[in-house]
C-alpha cells in the first residue's frame, strides 16, 4: 500500500491518521477535511467551549508538533465531491484528484435542519462546529432568552450551559420524555427534574409548527397548540444527518449511514468507514448501530486504520456515552432495554446512583449519575457477563470491586 486517503479530519479521521503512522505506515497519507481546523473533539463545544471556560484550541486531538510530526498531506478547508472507484481517486471540489490504494471515510454528520414555515424569517442556530459554538455563545448571556428545539443530548447540554450563563431557557420536545431515543424512562424523569430544578422550562409533547419574527424584532417559535414562544435566540438540537452522500453516489451500500462490517470494511474492500457516519454490527446490541459518540469516533478510527493495513480487526465495542449537565456527569454503558430488570444502587437524593439493567442475573447495561468509579466496575461486570447477586449489587456497603 502506497497511498492512503482519509476523508474527514474530525475525531475519527484524526485517530485513523495517528494510528496508521503508529502502526508503521510510511507511505503517502492524505487527510482531507472541509473544516479549517486540525482534528479536534466536539464534546466541549456544548460545554466548556460554549461557556467560554475553554478555548477552541483546547479541543485539538494532538499538540501542533505531534500533528506536524505525522508527516501528513493535510488538506484543510478542502471538500471531496466525488469518489471514483474505477480509477481509485477522490475528486476535490477545486478540481484536484487524489489517488488511493485504501480510502477511509470519516465524514461524520451534520446537524439536522427544520424546514418549517417561517424558518427563513429567523436565525436558527445548530451546534456541530467550533464556528457554531462561537456564534451561539453570546446568545447565552444573562438577560437573554433562548428556546432550544429538541430535548436530546445536545439540546439539554446547550440548555444547561445557557442556564449557567444566566439565560432564560425553554426546551421544546416533541416526544413525551427527554432523550427518548437513548435512555429508559426513569433517566428521562431524572433529567427532567434536574433541568426544572435549575429553572429551565421544559415542554414535552410539544410540536413545533413554524417560526415567525415578532413586531419587536425578536424571534418566535410557533407551537402546534397555537401558542408562541418569544425569545432572542433559537437553537435546533434535533439530531444528526450522516454525511453518507459521497458513499451513496459511489454505489457503496448505505442504510442511514455507510454500512461496514466488524473490520470497518464497506461493500468495497478498498474503502473503509469509521465514526458517526458508519453503521456497524454490534454484538452487544444484537443489531447494526450507528454510534454517535466520542468513544466510537476514537476506537473505530483506530480499528479502521489497523484494518486498512491488513491487521485482524473485530470492532464491536460495548457502547459508552456520557453527558455533562450542570456539573452532573451521566454515563451509559451498554444498551438498556425495556425487558431488563432494573436494580438501583444509591439514591437520587444523595446525587450519586447507578441503575443496572439485567437479563436474568447478568448485568447488560448500566447508567450512572456522578458515579464514574462505580461505572468502571460496572463495565467490567457487563463485559465479563458474570452473574451477580442482586442484593449485594444494590447494597452500598458492598463495594463494586467485590461484586
Ligand atoms: P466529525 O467529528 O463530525 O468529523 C467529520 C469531518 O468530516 C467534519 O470535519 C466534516 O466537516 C468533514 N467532512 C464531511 N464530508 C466531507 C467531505 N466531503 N470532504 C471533506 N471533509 C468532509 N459524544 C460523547 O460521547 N459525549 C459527549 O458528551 C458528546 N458531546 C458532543 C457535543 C457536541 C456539540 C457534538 C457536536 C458532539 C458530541 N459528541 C459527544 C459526539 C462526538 O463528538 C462525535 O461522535 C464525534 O465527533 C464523531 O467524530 P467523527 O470523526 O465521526 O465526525
Amino acid at each position: 500500500i502506497q497511498n492512503i486517503v482519509i476523508i474527514g479530519a474530525g475525531q475519527a479521521g484524526g485517530w485513523a491518521a495517528q494510528t496508521l503512522r503508529a502502526e508503521g505506515f510510511t507511505g503517502r497519507l492524505v487527510l482531507i477535511g472541509d473544516e479549517p481546523h486540525p482534528p479536534h473533539e466536539r464534546p466541549p463545544l456544548s460545554k466548556a467551549v460554549l461557556s467560554g471556560a475553554a478555548l477552541p484550541e483546547s479541543t485539538r486531538l494532538m499538540k501542533p508538533e505531534a500533528f506536524v510530526a505525522l508527516g501528513l498531506d493535510w488538506r484543510p478547508g478542502a471538500r471531496v465531491h466525488r469518489i471514483d472507484r474505477a480509477t481509485k481517486q477522490v475528486m476535490l471540489a477545486d478540481g484536484d484528484a487524489v489517488a488511493y490504494d485504501k480510502l477511509i471515510l470519516c465524514t461524520g454528520g451534520r446537524a439536522r435542519q427544520l424546514t418549517l414555515p417561517g424558518a427563513d424569517q429567523v436565525s436558527l442556530h445548530t451546534l456541530r462546529t467550533i464556528e457554531d459554538a462561537q456564534a451561539l455563545a453570546p446568545a447565552l448571556d444573562a438577560g437573554r432568552s433562548l428556546v432550544v428545539v429538541g430535548g436530546g443530548w445536545i439540546g439539554l447540554e446547550v440548555a444547561a450551559t445557557a442556564r449557567q450563563q444566566g439565560a432564560e431557557v425553554v426546551v421544546v420536545e416533541t416526544q413525551s420524555r427527554l432523550c427518548e431515543r437513548t435512555v429508559p424512562a426513569e433517566i428521562s424523569e431524572h433529567l427532567l427534574a434536574l433541568h426544572r430544578a435549575q429553572g429551565t422550562r421544559v415542554l414535552l409533547g410539544a410540536g413545533v409548527s413554524g417560526f415567525a419574527r415578532a413586531a419587536d424584532g425578536r424571534s418566535e417559535v410557533l407551537l402546534a397548540d397555537g401558542s408562541a414562544l418569544r425569545c432572542d435566540t433559537i437553537v435546533l438540537g434535533i439530531g444528526l444527518v450522516p454525511n453518507d452522500e459521497l458513499a451513496r453516489e459511489a454505489g457503496l451500500e448505505c442504510e442511514g449511514g455507510v454500512l461496514v462490517d466488524a473490520r470497518c470494511h464497506t461493500s468495497d474492500p478498498d474503502i473503509l468507514a469509521a465514526g458517526d457516519v458508519a453503521v456497524a454490527p454490534n454484538a452487544w446490541a444484537g443489531r447494526r448501530l450507528r454510534l454517535e459518540s466520542w468513544q466510537n469516533a476514537q476506537e473505530q478510527g483506530i480499528a479502521a486504520a489497523r484494518s486498512a493495513l491488513g491487521h485482524t480487526v473485530d470492532y464491536q465495542p460495548l457502547p459508552w456515552f456520557w453527558s455533562d449537565q450542570y456539573g452532573m456527569n451521566l454515563q451509559i454503558y451498554g444498551m438498556p432495554a425495556a425487558a431488563h430488570r432494573v436494580v438501583r444502587r444509591g439514591d437520587e437524593a444523595s446525587g450519586n446512583f447507578v441503575l443496572f439493567y439485567l437479563a436474568g442475573d447478568v448485568v447488560q447495561a448500566a447508567i450512572g449519575h456522578n458515579a464514574a468509579r462505580d461505572l468502571r466496575f460496572a463495565r467490567r461486570l457487563i463485559e465479563q457477563r458474570k452473574p451477580v447477586d442482586v442484593e449485594r449489587l444494590a447494597d452500598l456497603a458492598t463495594p463494586m470491586s467485590k461484586q
